[in-house]
Parts: structure tokens; C-alpha cells; sequence
């Protein structure tokens, strides 16, 4: 099936490279037709998105840093003026201080609690509040997740305190926003070896005790994530709201390691 975003345009926020998940959804959604419009967190990271952009035919709306609402109203003054309505919002952005996603979660600082809530769970909120004013017929939300909402992970602390408020954010949102033909849901993806991955405490184990012990013996890709990602942003899930989608594997079913999986 092709063409399945043709008519359709969005904003995706979270491309930092070639490597992020937001470019795995990007590319999935350009594939299919969609116009895009990509922001970036800062200058560092515009010179690797605006090449990017490029190749996705998307277009480079601005710098935005969501925890900042002049920057996050600015985006949206541009994209109202630009295009009117938009179809489409993706939410890959998250950040905590490295130095608290390693060892033990009851050594959360206040300021990096507050600061991973801001960045990784308010900021879908305040940019959704935001893009529903621009959905004037309907339109599909869509934020990054992981199983440490659900789970305890090792390293993952404040991380997966701020990923189960998300989901929750998720529910609230798809209620209010139903109503106005909106829909809100999260992809929960298995590990991927990200910039933003890079800072959590032994990645590479978890990448392998991943592999060793998902039902599809695997991790995933970030092209995976994105054909998810163009199911739940286009009309074929039309009838899909308020869900956490997992896209890992099946890891999420496993209650106890494989019994050949081999000791790392
Ligand atoms: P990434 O480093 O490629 O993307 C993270 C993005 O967040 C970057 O583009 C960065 O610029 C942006 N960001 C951080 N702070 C920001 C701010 N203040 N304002 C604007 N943008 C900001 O890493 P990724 O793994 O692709 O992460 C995307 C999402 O996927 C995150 O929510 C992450 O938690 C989630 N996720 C990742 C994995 C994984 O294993 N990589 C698994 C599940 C969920």
C-alpha cells in the first residue's frame, strides 16, 4: 500500500541524527506521502537535522527547546501561518542527567526529578495543547515510550518514573481531546542504541538480555518503530486511542529469562 500520508502534514519534534527515532517515524511517513516539518533542540544539533530534512523533502520549521514556551508558541505561530491545519504531531524528545540514570533510583535529585518531568512528560502536554488548536479536522498524536513505565529496569530510575506519567498523559489526552476527532497514543519500543540511549547505565547489556530473551530473539530498528508509527499517524488506526503500543519483540510478554538464552 502506498501513499497512505498523501494530503497529510505534521510536525515530528526529536531528530538529533541519523540514528533517532524520530527519523525512523520521518522517514516511514515521507514514504508515504507526508509533508513534514522537523524542529531541532539547539544549534549544535540544526546543522545534522537540516541535511536530514533534506533528504526526507521535509521542511525545517525552527529551533525549539520544549521547556521553553516562547519557543514552543514561536513553532507554532510559524506552522499556523505556514499551513493552517496540520494532521500529525510526534513527540521524540526526552532528557534526565546522565549522571542519575545509573545505579539507584532513590538517589534522584529534586532539581533532575523535576527538570526529566519538564522535558519528558509536560512538554507532550504543553506542545499537544498547542497542536490540537491546529487540528481543525482531526488529527493524530503520537509520543516515544519504554517498558521501564511498567517495570522496574535497571538504571532507568527517574526515567521510568517520568515514562509512566507519560502513558498516563497519554490516557488523559486521548479523553480530552476525542471529542475533536483526536487521537493519542504511545509507541513503548525496545531498546535502540540512541544519543539519548547512550546515557542510560549498561545499554549494552540491556540491548543483549534483550536479544537473548524477546520472543523474536532481537531488538528492534528504529525503521520498525516508524512503520508502527505510520500505523497509528494515519487513518488505518483510526479507531485507536489512549494506546501503548509496544514495539519490542514482544520483550513486554516475558515474564522470566529464556532457558537457552545464554548468561552475558
Ligand atoms: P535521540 O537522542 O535521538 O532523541 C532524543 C531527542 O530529544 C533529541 O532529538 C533531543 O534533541 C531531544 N530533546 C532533548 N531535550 C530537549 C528539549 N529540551 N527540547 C527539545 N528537544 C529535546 O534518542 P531516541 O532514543 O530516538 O529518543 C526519542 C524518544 O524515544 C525518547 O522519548 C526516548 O525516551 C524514547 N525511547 C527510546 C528508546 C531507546 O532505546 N532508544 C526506547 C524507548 C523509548
Amino acid at each position: 500500500m502506498s501513499g497512505l500520508m498523501k494530503g497529510k502534514r505534521g510536525l515530528i519534534m526529536g531528530i538529533a541524527n541519523n540514528r533517532s527515532i524520530a527519523y525512523g517515524i520521518a522517514k516511514a511517513l515521507a514514504d508515504q506521502g507526508a509533508e513534514i516539518a522537523l524542529t531541532y533542540q539547539n544549534d549544535a544539533l540544526k546543522k545534522r537535522v537540516a541535511p536530514l530534512a533534506e533528504e526526507l523533502g521535509a521542511y525545517v520549521a525552527g529551533h525549539c527547546d520544549v521547556g521553553n514556551d516562547e519557543s514552543v508558541d514561536a513553532i507554532f505561530d510559524h506552522l499556523s501561518e505556514k499551513w493552517g491545519r496540520i494532521d500529525f504531531f510526534v513527540h521524540a524528545v526526552a532528557y534526565s542527567n546522565k549522571a542519575e540514570l545509573t545505579g539507584r533510583y532513590i538517589h534522584t535529585s529534586r532539581d533532575n526529578f523535576l527538570s526529566t518531568m519538564d522535558i519528558s512528560v509536560y512538554s507532550f502536554t504543553s506542545v499537544a495543547a498547542r497542536a490540537q488548536r491546529l487540528m481543525s479536522e482531526g488529527g493524530s498524536m503520537l509520543t516515544l515510550t519504554y517498558y521501564g513505565a511498567e517495570k522496574v529496569m535497571p538504571h532507568y530510575n527517574v526515567m521510568g518514573v517520568a515514562k509512566a506519567a507519560l502513558e498516563a498523559s497519554v490516557r488523559y489526552l486521548a479523553v480530552d481531546l476525542g471529542n475533536q476527532k483526536i487521537r493519542v497514543n504511545a509507541i513503548s519500543a525496545g531498546p535502540i542504541k540512541t544519543l539519548a540511549a547512550s546515557g542510560i547505565g549498561d545499554f549494552r547489556y540491556i540491548l543483549k538480555w534483550n536479544e537473548y530473551n524477546s520472543p523474536l530473539k532481537r531488538t528492534v530498528t528504529t525503521d520498525e518503530v516508524g512503520q508502527s508509527a505510520l500505523y497509528l499517524l494515519s487513518d488505518m488506526s483510526k479507531g485507536v486511542t489512549g494506546e501503548v503500543h509496544h514495539v519490542d519483540s514482544g520483550y513486554h510478554t516475558v515474564g522470566m529469562k529464556a532457558v537457552d538464552a545464554p548468561d552475558i
